[in-house]
C-alpha cells in the first residue's frame, strides 16, 4: 500500500485560556510497520472530547505528539489471530488516518480495542451513547445519583453528549426532567426530541428565575457537566437529600487560575443550612468500566432498540476539520456529539 499517513500533532503546550488553531501543527508521515501479534488500522470516526482539552494543557501530551482521540476504524492488515482486514473494531487511533492496535501499542489506560458489529448499532455510536459519553451518563445519574420516580434532575449541556443520555435515563426513571442548554434551538431539540419536561438556557439575561421556575418543587439531582453561572443557579434549588454527580466543569476549562473550590464548598453549604446533606459524587469514568460496562451495554442497547433513547451526532467532514470542530465543540458550537469523519465508512 503507497498511502501515508496524515495527522494532527500538538504544536505547542497551551499555557492559558481556550484552544487555537495555532496549538496543531498537521504533519505527514510513513504508515506505521505492523509488528506480530499488531493490526493496521485506518481511521474512520474520530471522537472529539472536553477531557482532550484537559490532557494537552496539563502536559500529559507533549509538543510534537500525536493528539490523542478515541476512534472507529477498520483493520487493513493484520498479524492477530482474531482480527482481519475489513474487521471494524473500537479503537484509539488519535489524531490520524492509520495507526495500530495490538501488543505493545498504547490503549490509553482502560479502553482496549472491541471488534463492532454494524448490525447491533450504527458504528459511530462506539464512541458516543453506546461508548464512554453513555458509560459516563449511565455511570453518573444511575450508580451514583439512583433516581427515584417523581423526583426533579436538572442536567446541564442537555444538549451535547453526556447530558442528553443523562437526562434520558432520568426520564426512563420517571423523573421530573429539566435541561439546561445554550441557543433555543437546542432547548426546542432537548425538549421536542428528547422528551426532557422543559429547558432553560443558560444565555437569558432571567437564567436564575427561569431555573427555579422549571424546578417548582426543588431540585433532588443535579448532573453537573458545566460549572460556573449554571451550578449557581441550581445550587439555592437543592432539596434535602438531593445529589449532585460533578461529570465535568467545561465553563472552567479556559481559565488561568482554575476553579475557586472554596466557593464551591462554601455555596453548597450554604444551600443545604439548616437541611439534610447534599451528597457530591465525583465522577471519572474509568472506575465504572470493569464494573458496570456489560450492565450498561446490554441496558442501553435494549434502550435504543425500544427507541427510549435517543442521540445526536454533529459530525464534520476531513481530517483537515479536526482543530476547528474542537474548538467549535469547546466554545459550544456543536449540536450533539462531536465527531470527525476521516475514512469511508463502509456501513453507509
Ligand atoms: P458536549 O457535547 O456536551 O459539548 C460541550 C457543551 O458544553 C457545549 O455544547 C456547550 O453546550 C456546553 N458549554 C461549553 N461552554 C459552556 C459555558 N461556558 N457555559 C455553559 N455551557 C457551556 O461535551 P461532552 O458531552 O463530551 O462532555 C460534557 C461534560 O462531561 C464535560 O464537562 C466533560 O468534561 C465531561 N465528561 C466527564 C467524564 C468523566 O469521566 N467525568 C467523561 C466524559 C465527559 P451549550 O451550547 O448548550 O451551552
Amino acid at each position: 500500500m503507497k498511502t501515508i499517513n496524515q495527522a494532527w500533532t500538538l504544536a505547542q503546550t497551551p499555557k492559558e485560556g481556550w484552544p487555537s488553531a495555532d496549538d496543531f501543527a498537521l504533519v505527514e508521515n510513513k504508515l506505521p510497520k505492523v509488528g506480530p501479534n499488531q493490526a493496521l488500522t485506518r481511521t474512520i470516526y474520530l471522537s472529539l472530547d472536553p477531557y482532550q482539552w484537559g490532557r494537552r494543557r496539563n502536559g500529559v501530551e507533549h509538543p510534537g505528539e500525536i493528539c490523542h482521540g478515541r476512534t472507529v476504524s477498520e483493520i487493513v492488515e493484520s498479524r492477530m489471530t482474531n482480527y482481519r482486514p475489513g474487521d471494524l473494531v473500537f479503537n484509539t487511533n488519535g489524531w490520524q488516518k492509520f495507526g495500530l492496535i495490538g501488543e505493545g501499542v498504547d490503549v490509553f489506560g482502560y479502553m482496549h480495542p472491541r471488534k463492532l458489529n454494524p448490525s447491533d448499532a450504527p458504528i459511530t455510536t462506539a464512541v458516543g451513547v453506546l461508548g464512554m459519553l453513555g458509560l459516563t451518563a449511565y455511570a453518573g445519574l444511575s450508580i451514583q445519583c439512583q433516581p427515584v420516580s417523581g423526583e426533579t434532575v436538572i442536567v446541564s449541556a442537555a444538549s451535547g453528549g453526556v447530558g442528553q443520555v443523562a437526562g434520558q435515563i432520568a426520564k426512563i426513571n420517571g423523573c421530573h426532567v429539566v435541561g439546561v442548554a445554550g441557543r433555543q434551538e437546542k432547548c426546542d431539540f432537548v425538549v421536542n426530541e428528547l422528551g426532557f419536561d422543559q429547558c432553560v438556557s443558560h444565555l437569558s439575561e432571567n437564567y436564575e428565575r427561569d431555573i427555579q421556575k422549571a424546578c417548582p418543587h426543588g431540585a433532588d439531582i443535579y448532573f453537573e457537566n458545566v460549572g460556573g453561572k449554571t451550578y449557581q443557579g441550581v445550587l439555592p434549588l437543592l432539596n434535602p437529600n438531593s445529589r449532585i454527580t460533578v461529570c465535568g466543569m467545561i465553563s472552567q476549562y479556559g481559565n488561568t487560575d482554575g476553579l475557586d473550590t472554596r466557593e464551591l464548598w462554601n455555596q453548597i453549604g450554604q444551600s443545604t443550612f439548616d437541611r439534610q446533606a447534599t451528597t457530591i459524587h465525583s465522577l471519572f469514568v474509568g472506575n465504572f468500566v470493569s464494573s458496570h460496562q456489560q450492565e450498561f451495554l446490554s441496558k442501553m442497547s435494549t434502550w435504543i432498540k425500544q427507541d427510549q433513547i435517543k442521540y445526536r451526532e454533529h459530525i464534520w467532514n476531513g481530517l483537515a476539520k479536526a482543530p476547528e470542530a474542537f474548538i467549535a465543540m469547546l466554545s459550544g458550537n456543536n449540536f450533539g456529539k462531536t465527531l470527525v469523519k476521516i475514512g469511508e465508512d463502509p456501513t453507509i
